[in-house]
């Protein structure tokens, strides 16, 4: 073995430490490697000194979505992607009550890749960070403590360390490494924030925590297994972060202000751990059964920030700059965002030769920026009254913008809009706006107002909450610039109550002019049942045309569609658009007519009567009205609830969800229950008019201020040529499978009623050769205005979120009157199908319960009208209630109601065509249907991919599919029906020669005495 010279060894060291490097980066953390390596990577020589010899246990486990754009530049995501990290889709916040809020999943703002994030072992995370650092030839030294920071006058110019190594056989020396910059992410021991006195601890945030880790505690199953949750104790003067880990470990830890966890309490720290979790129900079955994997650690006093980025020649990062309560897990993407900002500052002062600290901190004004945004959003969080669930139902259209925080995409998005809203619900003043400056210039009271009839500005802040020091404010935004700021803040907010107003009156006026048909509808009624279900049979072609349409064409669709061509290009038209073009006037065309046809016939008010007589079966007909009401009222409810957030999110705010509803179930109580199927007939006309003008209109205008067709779609191109792409990103599997979609027309009862409002079969050939293009008149607008959206909001997306991109886009483009006409075309689709099936609700409990089982020969005319508008009633009333608990995250309950009645279509078929059905056939087929919804729907809730096992295959293909092998094989093993029924439906009369009269089902029902103790009303009534 060489023995080594120990002198000859420390002058081989000193020669290498007194080489000067451009950069010294102090500690080895996230905020340290990612400033190192990205300064490495463009060239310059860099050492990295941590303190630690290996990476070791620190908090911070978990990461937010927004880190990947940084670890994207730093070459890590093949290393994180490889790892055995948990994936990290959402957070979810439990209330006191121990309430859980629906997951905030991070994929509502942008379905992309970055969207997921991980939960990660720091010792581990830091080691490939550190690794990685060296691989792009950053000298790293593990083990080297710096002592000082070296200073000549008030240049910073290198840094005095011990470093390993020295003196040979492993020894520990002194050195001085001399560099050009500086960078101080020493962590919490901020080395130059203490020594320069810049550190200012948050007086509001002065917290304490208590964490371990666990092994075999609960983790939830899905999606939601890597999900940060946030619970509350019953008391709410803690909360609890519950982070899974990999290797079955789970991070538990309780936060809570100094005075309520350390000062005053007995016992160490496993004592106040566990009294905390016995104080939070939701925590204690998680942790039932779970073993500690480590010893409790504790920390206290760590939100603070320095007064000072960056001075000539040093600058800081990371938790060296400042570090926030760890509620939204943001330390890592503050460590990893600062770095990267310091990085390129760096490398941009190193080429000009100018290291001053303006340069260096150049970064600083849009770095605390974003920090502010988010401190904000923790001071709300230990506001008392404050409750993410209720925020979300008040301020629905702030739902993106929390998301948007939450994720960590704080940098370079306006809140304002967030923080107005946040200011009506008792959070404290954020530190960047002190209350003196907001009366000064009176700009958040105006903007405040039309929002106060929920709750006076007056009580929203309690005078004695404590504030950060307002010069830290001063300092940041700079005189000048501050008042033009908040000027254009105040300009910007008038502009948008200008527009408010503005579609306000629009909206009025809108809803005046529905009363107004309505009450005019009402002139024409005739006092019968028959008139008030189904306006005595007498719709002509254009009527039936612009029901039909205006029933099938929701605000979501219209929203949905525009959402999906935003999110996956023009390739939607041909999923969505051509399937309904093309199936839903076939549907009209062979199934229509002949429910038409055999309704009058046979009097039929609902679609429960036809099949009850079809199948001579009361227990067939009570499965149906069970299931059909059960796939429609979800329906109905989410088309009101979702009314209330679209007029909220149109008007900003000024009409909350909780008004916009009740105006919507007030307006439609009025014309429905007062005109019935002919005060919605007529409405719905001007509705359907209203919502084909309105579409092409809004469509030209923004193509227009866009600089033409032809010069948008080459800027989509150039930015986003996959939207461009037909079928580019629709597998065809899905494509094919979208087609069974549009089959649930045929079983939605409130169709099946229109169907039978039809004045003659020849009715029906203009809605059957016109729809197709009425649905291009409609959608082709929405999907372009989809596609163009991308233009002014490229990041903006998916789900309930890009549903917005309609009226954003419009909102952009279009004066203030256009964007009031397109949020009353948007009430008309709203309120075109909701009318109809509250209707169609109404007519099937009148129907098929109250007059069927008992009341048939006590009721009178009048006596039934009354009825079904005492329902009209009951249903809205309901609907409103419900709707004002309703929770947005069942918006996709829409998509499988659509699944559910497409998956009965087969039951109508082949009453209709197959003869040899029977009652069995059919109600193993409704069961069939049932139980496979039932179980997709509760299998498939928590995946956001809503196609069978990611295949592209749409679920409703599989339910179909059950449903028809279910009928044909029950039916086919069971006794065909009589013969007698057989004629009714297939004999002689059935081609609807036969008078009227003579096929009533009175006679109906006493040739047959199995149809059931009703007979509908008699045919010669509904001539
Ligand atoms: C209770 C609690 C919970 C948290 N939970 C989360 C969370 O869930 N998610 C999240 O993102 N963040 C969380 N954080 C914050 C997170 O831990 C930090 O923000 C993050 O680690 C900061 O990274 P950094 O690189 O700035 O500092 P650090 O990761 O602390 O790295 C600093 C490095 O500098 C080294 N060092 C210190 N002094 C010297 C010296 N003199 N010489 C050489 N080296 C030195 C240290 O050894 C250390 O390795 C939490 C913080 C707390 C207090």
């Amino acid at each position: 073995m060489q023995s080594v010279d120990p002198e000859k060894a420390e002058k081989a060291d000193n020669a290498r430490d007194a080489e000067d490097f451009d950069v010294v980066v102090i500690g080895g953390g996230p905020a340290g490697s990612t400033a190192a390596t990205l300064v490495a990577a463009a060239g310059h020589r860099v050492a990295l000194l941590e303190r630690l010899p290996q990476t070791g246990f620190k908090i911070g486990e978990s990461l937010m979505p927004e880190t990947h754009r940084t670890f994207a530049r730093l070459g890590m995501l093949p290393r994180l992607a490889a790892s055995a990290f948990p994936r990290k889709y959402s957070v979810q916040f439990y209330s006191k009550s121990g309430r859980a809020s629906a997951p905030f999943y991070f994929q509502e703002t942008d379905p992309g890749e970055g969207s997921v994030t991980w939960q990660v072992l720091r010792q581990d995370f830091d080691r490939m960070l550190l690794d990685n650092a060296r691989e792009h030839g950053v000298d790293v030294r593990q083990g080297a403590t710096v002592r000082e920071v070296l200073f000549e006058g008030e240049r910073a110019v290198g840094v005095s360390a011990d470093l390993p190594g020295i003196g040979g056989m492993g020894g520990i020396g002194r050195r001085e490494l001399r560099a050009r910059v500086v960078v101080d992410a020493s962590g919490q021991s901020a080395i130059l924030g203490r020594r320069l006195g810049l550190r200012e601890i948050d007086p509001r945030l002065k917290k304490a925590a208590i964490w371990s880790h666990f092994e075999g505690a609960l983790r939830d199953p899905g999606i939601d297994e890597g999900a940060t949750l946030v619970i509350h104790t019953a008391e709410q003067r803690s909360w609890f972060w519950y982070i899974p880990l990999p290797h079955d470990r789970v991070s538990v830890g309780v936060v809570g202000s100094v005075e309520h966890l350390v000062r005053g309490r007995a016992g160490d720290l496993a004592q106040v751990f566990w009294e905390e979790v016995a104080k939070c129900p939701p925590l204690g079955p998680r942790l039932a059964g779970a073993r500690q994997a480590m010893d409790f650690l504790a920390t206290r006093d760590f939100s603070y920030r320095s007064r000072q980025v960056a001075g000539d020649g040093w600058v800081l990062v990371g938790d060296a700059l400042g570090f926030l309560d760890p509620i939204y897990s943001s330390g890592v993407l503050l460590a990893c965002s600062s770095g990267e900002f310091a990085a390129d500052a760096i490398v941009a002062a190193l080429a000009a030769g100018d290291c001053s600290g303006a340069r260096l901190g150049a970064f600083g004004p849009r770095f605390l920026a974003g920090m502010d945004a988010m401190r904000r959003l923790v001071y709300t969080f230990y506001d008392p009254d404050f409750r993410f669930s209720k925020f979300i139902r008040r301020f629905p259209d702030c739902r993106l913008d929390l998301i948007r925080i939450l994720r960590g995409d704080v940098f370079d998005h306006d809140f304002s809009r967030l923080f107005e809203a946040l200011a009506l619900t008792a959070v404290p003043d954020e530190p960047g706006e002190p209350r003196d400056l907001r009366r000064a210039g009176g700009a958040l009271r105006a903007a405040q107002r039309p929002l106060v009839v929920e709750r006076p500005t007056a009580a929203a802040r309690p005078a004695d909450r404590p504030r950060l020091p307002h010069r830290l404010l001063r300092r940041r935004r700079g005189g000048a610039r501050a008042a033009g700021a908040v000027r254009l803040a105040a300009l910007e907010r008038a502009a948008r109550q200008g527009r408010a107003r503005m579609t306000l009156t629009v909206i009025a006026v809108y809803f005046v002019a529905v009363l107004a048909i309505g009450a005019l509808s009402h002139l024409r009624f005739h006092g019968t049942s028959e008139d008030f279900f189904v306006a005595t049979r007498s719709l002509g072609p254009a009527l039936l045309l612009l029901n039909l349409f205006g029933a099938n064409m929701t605000a979501f669709a219209v929203l949905g569609a525009s959402g999906e061509a935003y999110t996956s290009g023009i390739g939607v038209f041909a999923l969505m658009g051509s399937s309904s073009a093309l199936v839903i006037p076939l549907i009209y065309w062979f199934v229509g007519t002949r429910v038409w046809e055999i309704g009058k016939r046979r009097g039929y008010l609902s679609p429960v009567q036809f099949f009850r007589e079809r199948y001579q079966s009361d227990g067939l007909g009570l499965l149906l009205f069970v299931v059909l009401n059960a796939l429609l009222v979800p329906y109905l409810l989410i088309g009101l609830a979702g009314g209330g957030i679209a007029l909220a999110q149109i008007t900003h705010g000024t009409l909350p969800k909780w008004l916009g509803s009740l105006i919507i179930v007030a307006v439609v109580l009025a014309y429905v229950a007062y005109g019935g199927m002919r005060g919605a007939i007529w409405v719905n006309a001007f509705q359907a008019l209203l919502l084909l003008i309105l579409g092409a209109v809004a469509c030209w205008v923004v193509v227009h201020q866009l600089g033409g067709i032809e010069t948008a779609m080459r800027r989509v191109a150039a930015s986003h040529p996959e939207l461009l792409v037909r079928g580019h990103k629709i597998r065809p599997l899905q494509l094919l499978t979208y087609t069974f979609i549009p089959l649930s027309v045929g079983m939605f009862p409130h169709i099946f009623i229109q169907w039978l409002t039809a004045r003659s079969a020849r009715a029906f050939r203009l809605p059957i050769a016109v729809y197709p293009l009425c649905i291009a008149i409609v959608w082709v607008p929405s999907i372009v205005l989809g596609v163009l959206a991308r233009l002014d909001f490229p990041r903006l997306a998916a789900g309930v979120t890009a549903n917005s991109m309609l009226v954003r886009v419009v909102e952009k483009h279009s004066p203030a009157l256009l964007v009031g006409l397109l949020a009353a075309a948007l009430c008309a689709a709203i309120m075109n199908s909701f009318d109809h099936q509250v209707l169609a609700v109404s007519t099937m409990f009148t129907q098929d319960i109250v007059i069927h089982y008992g009341f048939r020969d006590r009721l009178g005319e009048r006596a039934r009208v009354i009825v079904g508008r005492l329902f009209v009633i009951g249903i809205l009333l309901v609907a409103y209630l419900l709707s004002l608990v309703f929770d947005p995250s069942l918006f996709k309950l829409g998509v499988w109601c659509f699944t559910g009645f497409a998956a009965l279509f087969p039951a109508l078929i082949a009453a209709l065509f197959w003869p040899r059905s029977t009652r069995q056939g059919v109600a193993a087929a409704v069961l069939a249907v049932a139980a496979t919804w039932t179980w997709l729907v509760l299998s498939q809730w928590r995946s956001p991919d809503y196609t069978l096992g990611g295949t592209g295959i749409l679920p409703v293909a599989l339910v179909l599919a059950v449903s028809i092998a279910a009928l044909v094989v029950v039916s086919l093993l069971t006794r065909p029906p009589g013969a007698e029924t057989l004629a009714i439906f297939f004999g002689p009369f059935a081609d609807g020669a036969a008078p009227a009269a003579a096929g009533g089902p009175a006679e109906a029902g006493a040739r047959e005495p199995a149809a059931g103790r009703e007979p509908p009303a008699p045919a010669a009534a509904a001539g």
